[in-house]
């Protein structure tokens, strides 16, 4: 089966799927979303936040980067989610086994990688242990959030997923 194919049976399955609450659910949020916390994590296909936290379309607002950093683009997402959903909780998602931060910490080069791998060196500086630097890197891309949203009025968490246990560790 080619991928294509592969993506449109998914979604029929999933659709006929759908309980008929299911389906008034999903019907409903054509009126808007109301978001109660906004996750920013790593575009990684294995952490997924929905499953992760176990919860369903509509609740999580998700930027999703390389690395879990914040440069432009995500600032204005970041912005909309805070200031135009009044989400009142962020909670920044690192994981292990992170290909970002393992291209940050052996300074590898591509074309466009620049933005994500030198934000991430500029948050872990010399750290070259992969899981420590993912921890670093949550924290400090929370911290600076917090820096370009000095009035936001919300809790700003950082946290781990380790992708083996399935676990979210919330950083101190
Ligand atoms: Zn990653």
């Amino acid at each position: 089966m080619d991928i294509k194919t592969k993506l449109i049976n998914g979604n029929k399955e999933f659709v006929s799927s759908l309980s008929k609450d299911k389906k008034e659910y999903y019907s409903s949020l054509s009126k808007g979303q109301s978001p109660y916390a906004l996750i920013i994590c790593c575009s990684d296909s294995r952490v997924v936040p929905e499953e992760i936290f176990h919860v369903h379309a509509g609740e999580l607002f998700i930027i999703r980067t390389a690395g879990n950093v914040i440069n432009e683009g995500e600032l204005a997402s970041i912005e909309y989610g805070i200031e135009h959903l009044n989400i009142k909780y962020v909670l920044v998602l690192g994981h292990t086994h992170c290909g970002a931060i393992h291209a940050s910490i052996h300074n590898e080069k591509g074309k466009y990688l620049d933005p994500i791998l030198n934000r991430i060196k500029l948050n872990i500086v010399n750290e070259v242990d992969e899981k420590t630097a993912s921890e670093i890197n949550a924290k400090k891309t929370a911290e600076y959030l917090k820096s370009k949203f000095p009035h936001y009025d919300g809790v700003v968490e950082s946290a781990i997923y380790d992708i083996e246990t399935c676990l979210v560790t919330y950083i101190e």
